[in-house]
């Protein structure tokens, strides 16, 4: 149970003074749902204000304060701002522009001859200073409420500065005095403040490194929780298993393996030889062949006498995995089945039946494998196919399953630079395939300008009638009302209008069987064109497909970028990968594509996305069931990782039932920062 201290923390924003339904959406928005949420929110900018009397030329970019009196309103039209022109003590002229379709508030706002005080960035405009939507406009008595130096967040639609710091407030005013889990000498080597100090000072003007503090909690519990986990599962009995090798010497597969995938094959054989269950991370990019790894893993505990599990994050995966492994096994005597949430009635009876007497030898499902209602006779090994879809906390439920804890092989292509590796799969041993089948083609991946779809499309009827197939991508957007799903739709419209019944679409708010048939119907080459949201991410494999188009890719991340193009570039044939960008790009969209265009090359990607995010969120994290690191940034996981992981080690050596009073302010830590399935461990082991 989450101790009672931390309580006021996780109460709901909801709850604050002047917190209505108004802004239920902007805090949901901001992943503000909670008043420790609000705590690690952290200023983007500090905004200087500088007091002057007078206009003049001289603070043009500056962010001045101001008294004015307003002496004219001007439209030039219904699509032009409203401006209020307004005049200094010395009659010098400024023109305050508001843009937006209702002219009635600036001008309730200033009233014509009244006096006003505004704050707001200076500009020049043609031969005019004009002041776009001044940020205050008080009366002149109340000038001094104007901060000189303001704390501006991250916002949203709905949610301003000024009730993000009302709200920032009421948080601090609650936040309590935590007992300190960091190592004494290391606090005092930084010279860091107490937990409560440093919150306070993260939303004060002079935060100093109040903000490597909190990151390094952040990394230290995460840590902490991972070394948890891999001490409970050192006392843990699993199944030691060798496979006799008489059902893989009966698949006929037409291909080698891979110096990489024999290496792998050869490190989980040895992790389950042994009776502590294996905790093992599979990495390779995508098309790397992980899927055949794991099928060696599951086929040594099939030879064994014993059963095996293969979990995939989505419907279509599981069905998808669960039609070729059929195919790799034809004429093997391996029994498999399927379960996903969707099967009922007396299919699932069944399958269940088949569970329990063990005549079902290897299990594909979603996470309706490992329910409560689902029980194997002898489970010994459990993949989990593109792990970042789940948390730790469900990894942890899977291998508490059985008696005796299965052998756990996690497999992912998300491509983890080194350094972070640690921090992102503390607890795991690592296997890399770090090398591709032999003969695939590289993928030739361009940018191009939004203006240019109408070409887009053109070559895109070219490779159809030419015999190819396609993705489609439409972005999430989050930013506007409009949905990700109205975009898809309107571009799955305009495309059929051209091609047909040729175009297919599927998305996340499809029903299950819709979304499979459809998929279907696109592997069996009926459908040419997939138009898709980011559903079709990861694992779907249909080789025919060699022409990927990601519209507005430039709202994509790179790791997601990565991810979608390693859809095509399965098969024989060339593969291109169209990027569409819109027609204004940031730096860092920029260097993104252009990354995109030079290499295909995974890792490297990881490590450049990790150079352009000064902050933000790590690869892959957001995705994924854990809460991520939402407070160190990918450069303080970097840099803090280190000291965090021996501190970490440090005291767990000393007090590895996390007893002491550091040890119990630590269990804290690791509730705060929602990473307490390590102390359920504690508790039951
Ligand atoms: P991922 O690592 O992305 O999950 P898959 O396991 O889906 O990749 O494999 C991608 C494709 O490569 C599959 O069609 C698979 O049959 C094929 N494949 C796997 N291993 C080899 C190999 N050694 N040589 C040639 N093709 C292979
Ligand atoms: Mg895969």
């Amino acid at each position: 149970m989450r101790p009672e201290i931390l309580n006021p923390l996780f109460g709901e924003t909801q709850s604050l003074k002047g917190v209505g339904k108004v802004l239920a959406k902007p805090l949901e928005k901001l992943r503000l749902t909670r008043v420790k949420d609000l705590l690690y929110h952290q200023p983007s900018y500090w905004m200087h204000r500088k007091r002057v009397d007078v206009l003049d030329e001289i603070d043009v970019g500056e962010t001045i304060i101001i008294e004015v009196t307003p002496v004219d309103y001007r439209t030039g039209g219904p699509r032009s701002p409203l401006r209020v022109h307004a005049t200094d003590k010395l009659g010098n002229y400024i023109s305050l522009t508001f843009f937006g379709r209702n002219p009635g508030w600036p001008k309730k706002l200033l009233p014509l001859g009244e006096r006003k005080v505004i704050s707001g960035k200076l500009e020049r405009y043609g031969d005019e200073l004009q002041m776009v939507h001044p940020d205050q406009v008080l009366d002149p008595d109340q000038k001094n409420a104007i901060a000189l130096l303001e704390p501006i967040y991250p916002l949203a639609d709905g949610l301003g500065n000024a009730r993000m710091r009302q709200l920032i407030e009421q948080s601090l005013a609650l936040a309590p005095d935590l007992p300190e889990w960091i190592e004494p000498s290391q606090l005092a080597t930084k010279s860091w403040k107490s937990w409560k100090h440093s919150v306070l000072a993260l939303h004060s003007a002079e935060s100093t490194d109040a903000d490597d503090r909190l990151a390094y909690d952040e990394v230290f519990a995460n840590q902490l929780a991972f070394m948890l986990v891999r001490a409970n599962n050192r006392t843990k009995k699993g199944t030691p298993i060798q496979g006799d090798g008489r059902l893989r010497k009966q698949m006929a597969l037409p291909f080698q393996l891979t110096n990489a995938q024999q290496r792998c094959i050869a490190e989980i054989e040895g992790d389950l030889a042994q009776s502590a269950p294996m905790l093992r991370l599979l990495q390779g990019d995508v098309g790397s062949g992980k899927t055949l790894v794991a099928l060696m893993a599951l086929l040594s505990a099939v030879e064994a006498g014993y059963q095996g599990a293969f979990l995939a994050p989505t419907e279509i995966l599981a069905r998808q995995h669960f039609n070729s492994l059929q195919k790799t096994l034809a004429g093997v005597p391996v029994n498999l089945a399927i379960l996903t949430g969707r099967d009922k009635g007396k299919v699932r009876e069944a399958t269940l039946m088949g569970l329990m007497d063990g005549s079902i030898d290897i299990l594909i499902g979603t996470h309706a494998i490992f329910q409560e209602h689902v029980r194997y006779k002898n489970l010994a090994v459990a993949v989990i196919d593109e792990q970042h879809k789940f948390g730790v906390s469900q990894r942890l439920m899977l291998t508490q399953k059985a008696e005796r804890t299965p052998h756990l092989l996690a497999m992912t292509a998300t491509p983890i630079p080194r350094t972070l590796t640690l921090s992102q799969y503390g607890e795991m041993d690592v296997s890399r395939i770090d090398e591709l089948p032999p003969g695939r083609q590289s993928i030739d991946t361009s940018v191009i300008s939004n203006s240019r779809i109408s070409d887009v499309v053109d070559g895109l009827a070219r490779h159809i009638a030419a015999g190819g197939q396609a993705y489609w991508v439409c972005p999430l957007i989050d930013e506007s009302e409009k949905s990700d799903l109205a975009a898809a739709e309107d571009r799955a419209a305009s495309l059929q209008a051209r091609f047909g019944d040729q175009v297919g679409m599927v998305h996340g708010r499809m029903k299950g069987p819709e979304k499979d048939s459809v998929m279907d119907r696109f592997q069996r080459n009926e459908i040419k064109v997939l138009v898709a949201t980011t559903v079709i991410e990861v694992g779907v494999d249909v080789p025919n497909a060699s022409l990927m188009i990601i519209e507005a890719a430039d709202r994509f991340g790179l790791a997601q970028l990565h991810q979608l193009r390693g859809r095509v570039g399965r098969g024989s044939v060339k593969s291109n990968c169209l990027l569409i960008r819109s027609d204004t790009l940031s730096e860092t969209a920029r260097a993104r594509l252009t990354l995109m265009r030079e290499t295909n090359d995974g890792f490297r990607i990881a490590e450049e996305d990790l150079r352009l995010r000064g902050a933000g969120e790590l690869l892959g994290t957001r995705q994924s069931g854990d809460a991520g690191f939402r407070v160190a940034s990918p450069a303080q996981v970097n840099d803090l990782i280190g000291p965090a992981t021996d501190d970490a080690r440090l005291l767990l050596d000393r007090d590895g039932g996390l007893d002491s009073e550091r040890g119990q302010a630590a269990r804290i830590a690791l509730y705060l920062f929602e990473r307490d399935w390590g102390v359920s461990l504690l508790r039951s082991g």
